[in-house]
């Protein structure tokens, strides 16, 4: 375990809804892939777990998928970051039937009592039946 290890923010339950904001809690929704229990089925899904991860501090899962040739070391939290909220703007592909995949998202948050967001319009790709983020497509 790394000592850059972060503390868990706010505690998620596992009956608690899901961060990523899909009716659902989060035991029946992001954990499984969060475990390692199951994979994400499209690029959408995907994603919306990373978010959930960011927002329990999960940062093993965020760099396992996370597609090799453009992955980080590491991965550090902001302190104190804490995410309020998820917006999926727009998808391009990324079903079972497709192996790249985009979703534009606006990812909320508070710091430091700001509250902000982050756009992001990203891409993913799919390998060996596990979707995998790949990078952010410059803003047009
Ligand atoms: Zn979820």
């Amino acid at each position: 375990m790394s000592k850059n290890e972060p503390r868990r923010p706010a505690a998620i339950a596992p009956a608690s809804p899901c961060p990523c904001g899909r009716d659902a809690t989060y035991r029946d929704c992001c954990a499984p892939f969060h475990q390692g229990r199951a994979t994400a089925p499209t690029a959408e899904r995907l994603m919306r777990s990373r978010y959930s991860a960011f927002a329990v501090g999960d940062a093993a899962y965020l760099l396992r998928t996370w597609h090799p040739t453009t992955r980080p070391d590491a991965l550090e939290f902001e302190r104190g970051q804490r995410w309020t909220g998820l917006e999926i703007l727009g998808t391009t592909g990324g079903s079972a039937f497709h192996t790249e995949g985009t979703v534009e998202f606006r990812a909320h948050y508070t710091l430091r009592g700001h509250t902000d967001s982050r756009y992001e319009n990203s891409r993913f790709v799919r390998e060996v039946g596990q979707w995998m983020y790949l990078d952010a497509l410059p803003e047009a």
